[in-house]
């Protein structure tokens, strides 16, 4: 602790929804309260099944994202998980997804760093999850995961959806993708642009909301709307308005 009673400094073991029990060792030099309803997860529905962007947080959450779309689409199986991006807040329900058969689909980047530290078999004792306590067949199979290299269409002959790899964000991240329904002309985007949760006062537009415009650009699509992993859906109109981006 030092002035202020703000912990500077812990140690200990915890249970973590990526890497499982996890030497935990830590300076704080800033707090961030991170609330609640950060992030979102958008379910698409195909004739025959249900695809999955985005399992932020941690397994819990993720069970519950689980229920809601039984519930609203009882009878198809959850087949494709697209994971956007390998920060660990994107991450926590990558394990949960596998558990229920979901495969896997990421930039090809991120799958040694998946299958190495994510999709295993280490017995995780503090806070076992489904893995941990059921493992599944199918880790070691190998059938856990699909690589994206540039583009990678998922579809059932009516509905569509396209995801892309995210290029020129070096610094950010790297291995990043985005999806398209172009029926529906909705694109789903994570950290590239937050909407309504970003200072006004940064400068504009940020090194990511130009790179989404480019990205969008290079690959010839049209979106009407942004479902955002962080933030509240808008306007693509909005997105270039509010980022001072024109046409
Ligand atoms: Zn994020």
């Amino acid at each position: 602790m030092r002035a202020g009673n703000i912990v500077q400094r812990t140690q200990t073991r915890v249970p973590h929804p990526v890497l499982g029990d996890m030497n935990y060792e830590h300076e704080f030099a800033q707090w961030q309260d991170l609330g609640g309803g950060t992030h979102n997860s958008v379910a698409v529905e195909f004739a025959n099944f249900v695809a999955v962007i985005e399992v932020p947080l941690d397994e819990r959450r993720s069970l519950a994202v689980i229920d809601k779309i039984v519930e609203l689409v009882p009878d198809k199986p959850i087949r494709y998980l697209v994971n956007t991006h390998d920060h660990y807040d994107h991450l926590g329900g990558l394990r949960t997804y596998l558990h229920v058969g979901a495969t896997i689909l990421t930039h090809q980047r991120n799958r040694m760093f998946y299958e190495a530290e994510l999709l295993n078999y280490v017995p995780r004792m503090l806070e076992p999850d489904m893995v941990s306590l059921y493992p599944p067949t199918e880790i070691s199979e190998g059938y856990t995961m699909e690589d994206v290299d540039e583009k990678y269409i998922l579809g059932d002959g009516r509905r569509y959806l396209e995801i892309y790899y995210v290029q020129g964000l070096g610094i950010h991240v790297e291995g990043m993708l985005m999806a398209y329904l172009p029926e529906e002309r909705i694109l789903i985007e994570a950290d590239l642009y937050d909407p309504g949760l970003l200072p006004a006062s940064r400068a504009r537009p940020t090194a990511a909301e130009t790179a989404l415009l480019d990205n969008v650009t290079q690959n010839e699509i049209d979106p009407l709307l942004i479902a955002p992993i962080h933030g509240d859906a808008v306007t693509w109109k909005a997105f270039l308005r509010e980022t001072r981006q024109g046409h």
